[in-house]
């Protein structure tokens, strides 16, 4: 019986001296340095430089796929496993931060700096499990291919680069979420909706920062003096516990609602500020637009009125309108939906048609479909079996999540930690952080994971 956390302990210098060089370079995308081999400016093209600089210096065979993507192969077999990793990040805030964010500082165990959990650190954690695995089995059925890409946080063109010059492996992982395993990714799409509607007494609305984000921030312009709307809006805003403010701004009025951004994967959990200043301006205003958005998204965030509710296998649809901006009588908005792989493409497209229809509003869209693997598949349990192993937890089964992750760049691809539950890595945020444990548990269960694989 192997002890893969004792062999992925032996590894723990390397693997943090590892990190350690890849976080000192601010890899975020920059397109006034992106050039010929560089796609995504300098800075990302020399984390993949180091990225496969390390694989050399181990002796691996490696490729540079036009800047996008790279990869490192280690072994040998006829069949090859795939794992997916990102060098680039998200930028980070000026102030905020307790260390320098491009430096991975360790302060009592644990790693900070830009990168360390997302995704570089569980890259390279996902890298030494291969190379365990290489040094403990002379005949492996599966070769190992790392494959790391440069531009995940802004829509993985990278990784559909990559796989437009390289074969899918014939299975793959991605340590880019959650532990256990995510089975599922709901498909995603975000339409525009663009067009002329009659003003009525709206001025302008104004809310929203990005399509995946619950709306934090919105305010409108009414015709009409504060005086008559004061008492009922300030009525509003206590009976729904919301802040806001209202007003005078010469002949008009300026309303404001502030509510909670959250992941539009996730809209429970925040509140709608489009939403709930739209619900108030529908009982002050005939405006079209107000009553559409009022209509189809006041307390439903399923997409229940609009007949696209549906509880799969992956959980169930979730809806956002996530950017609002209407001025001068036009309207430019973006909503975010995820639907599990129950609900088709034509079913979605149906629906928001007959309901964006009466508007006359124009209508383009991008469509991502979902990821479904069988949670009962071998694949799947085989995976969660070898964190099962690891951690003795069987109370976290393998889950579905409405995000999106390179898993959906190739065939038989999973999402495969390495958050563990109840922990938070602060990705995207100040003091961004992973514990050295969790990094060495990860490395030991992915270890575990590919050798159960060859075993298969
Ligand atoms: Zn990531």
């Amino acid at each position: 019986m192997i002890d893969f956390l004792l062999e992925a302990n032996k590894k723990k210098d390397e693997i943090l001296r590892d990190i350690a060089q890849l976080c000192q370079i601010p890899s975020v995308l920059d397109p006034t340095t992106a050039t010929t081999g560089a796609p995504f400016g300098v800075a990302c093209r020399e984390a993949l430089d180091c990225m496969l600089e390390i694989g050399k210096r181990d002796g691996f065979e490696c490729d540079n796929v036009d800047g996008y993507a790279g990869h490192i192969d280690i072994g040998t077999g006829k069949e090859t496993l795939g794992i997916l990793g990102h060098l680039d990040v998200v930028p980070v805030n000026h102030e905020g931060w307790s260390t320098p964010p491009f430096e991975m500082v360790e302060k009592d165990g644990i790693l900070y700096g830009r990168g360390v959990a997302d995704d570089k650190g569980p890259l390279i954690a996902a890298y030494y499990a291969a190379k365990i695995v290489n040094e403990l089995l002379p005949n492996p059925k599966l070769k190992m291919r790392i494959i790391f890409g440069c531009d995940e946080e802004n829509g993985s063109s990278c990784m559909k680069y990559y796989f437009t010059k390289q074969p899918f492996p014939d299975m793959g992982f991605t340590p880019d979420a959650d532990f256990p395993v995510v089975y599922g990714e709901k498909a995603l799409a975000h339409y525009h909706l663009r067009g002329d509607i009659p003003q009525d007494n709206i001025i302008g609305i104004y809310g929203g920062v990005a399509a995946n984000v619950v709306s934090e921030h919105c305010e409108a312009y009414v015709q009409g003096s504060y005086k008559q709307y004061k008492e009922t809006f300030k009525a509003y805003l206590k009976e729904h516990s919301l802040n806001g403010s209202i007003e005078e701004e010469g002949n008009h009025t300026k309303f404001n609602i502030i509510g909670k951004a959250a992941h539009a994967s996730t809209p429970d959990e925040g509140i709608s500020a489009i939403v709930y200043l739209c619900h108030y301006l529908a009982t002050i205003s005939s405006n079209e637009l107000v009553k559409f958005i009022d209509q189809y998204f006041y307390k439903d965030t399923h997409g229940k009125k609009l007949e696209l509710m549906e509880r799969g296998q992956m959980g169930v649809t979730t809806t956002n309108i996530g950017i609002l901006h209407y001025k001068d009588g036009y309207v430019n908005s973006v909503v975010d939906f995820r639907l599990p792989h129950e609900l088709s493409e034509t079913e979605l497209n149906s629906a928001i048609s007959h309901a964006v229809q009466p508007l006359g509003l124009e209508i383009d869209y991008n469509y991502t479909p979902a990821l479904f693997n069988d949670p009962k598949g071998e694949y799947i349990q085989t995976l969660h079996q070898a964190y099962v192993d690891l951690t003795g937890d069987t109370e976290n089964q393998p889950q579905a999540i409405g995000g999106g992750t390179y898993a959906k760049t190739m065939p038989n691809c999973v999402a495969f930690g390495c958050q563990f539950p109840g922990k938070d890595h602060k990705m995207h945020q100040n003091d961004e952080e992973i514990s050295i444990d969790d990094l060495i548990k990860a490395c030991a269960i992915y270890a575990k994971a590919i050798y159960d694989l060859n075993q298969i």
